[in-house]
């Protein structure tokens, strides 16, 4: 698979980095998609150097303007409607990757490193537009956002991975070779609905205009005819889309996490469609259509009782996949311990 112009990723810890093939960490996983985005710490002198060889990076002096002008423009508001309650007002600014993923990707104050085809930046301010009122804003954030910001993994200030406590609290409803599925109906920190509207809101956010990144390229989700009905269940205006399935994975091992993230995006399968998005620790993917399996249908962290949620190695691998294989999890001789059935 040839490099594409709109690939673009997002890395950077120096430990990490030194063992990326550059190659291979630019090479979309999936034909249909178009960008690969990746993050982690840093930015070391390998990387930089390149990248002032390639002529696409600009010198120290350049990178801190440019930071401060998207810091000015963060402040300025402006005047529209916004997507989400379609309402005239003043809107903010809007982060399509929280800013709360991008500050637990920050090693010592550095920050993550964007890569693309064409450029390498190192920035913390990726994917912004005027999209939503504050109002909406506040709605995303007290929907899901600020819940799953909270207990994702993290290094900074502290090493600690909160879900995944949680869901190991839970009693394992089944189980293969590759997957483990938790009874996490009885974990009162774990709040599956919050998971779940977190996962819509950003598959949706990514459909609900064009984002353009670093190198100059826009993306954007499709979801069809079931852009609506997410929009008004994420307003608080309709219950849960019919025919729109969540499921959430955390990563199998806690030592192990990937500390990356990349943009939402769409895997082609037959009879619906499958969003995924990862961020440290947690891949929420979101099943939509009424060719939807009734496998997957049970597993949807909202709708089922058992308020599921899963492990499964191989999710993590194709998490690493996309993440240029940054982290050390063993790919190939990672196996569970014996499981025990609640
Ligand atoms: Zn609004």
């Amino acid at each position: 698979m040839p490099v594409t112009n709109a690939d673009l990723a997002i890395l950077g810890d120096g430990s990490e980095a030194e063992n990326i093939d550059k190659d291979q960490s630019l090479r979309p996983i999936f034909a249909s998609d178009n960008f690969v985005l990746r993050f982690t710490h840093g930015f070391d002198s390998v990387q930089r150097r390149s990248a002032l060889v390639a002529g696409n990076i600009a010198p120290i002096l350049r990178r801190g303007i440019i930071q401060l002008r998207l810091l000015f423009a963060e402040k300025i508001m402006r005047y529209g409607q916004c997507k989400l309650c379609l309402e005239d007002g003043e809107l903010q600014r809007s982060h399509l990757i929280p800013a709360g993923v991008f500050r637990s990707l920050r090693s010592e104050g550095e920050d993550p490193t964007a890569f693309t085809a064409k450029k390498i930046v190192q920035t913390s301010r990726q994917f912004q537009a005027h999209l939503l009122c504050r109002v909406c804003e506040d709605r995303l954030n007290k929907g899901g956002e600020t819940y799953v910001l909270k207990n994702m993994a993290r290094r900074v200030p502290d090493s600690a991975f909160p879900l995944f406590d949680f869901v190991n609290q839970g009693t394992i409803c089944d189980a293969d070779d590759d997957c483990r599925v938790y009874d996490t109906s009885n974990v009162p920190e774990i709040d599956t609905a919050k998971l779940a509207h977190f996962a819509l809101g950003m598959i949706w956010k990514t459909s609900a205009r064009d984002w353009v990144g670093v190198d100059g390229y826009s993306r954007r989700l499709e979801l069809g005819i079931y852009a609506e009905p997410i929009r008004r269940y994420l307003l608080g205006a309709e219950p849960f889309p019919r025919n729109c399935f969540v499921h959430v994975f955390v990563w199998p091992d806690k030592s192990s996490v990937s500390y990356g993230t990349y943009l939402p995006r769409r895997h082609p399968v037959r009879q619906s469609h499958v969003y995924s998005y990862y961020l440290p620790g947690i891949t929420f993917c979101v099943y939509v259509g009424k060719g939807v399996a009734q496998e997957q249908r049970e597993l949807c962290c909202y709708s089922n009782e058992r308020k599921p949620i899963s492990a499964s190695i191989y999710i993590a691998q194709q998490n690493l996949s996309l993440l240029g294989q940054l982290s050390n999890f063993p790919r190939n001789s990672w196996q569970w311990p014996r499981p025990q059935f609640g």
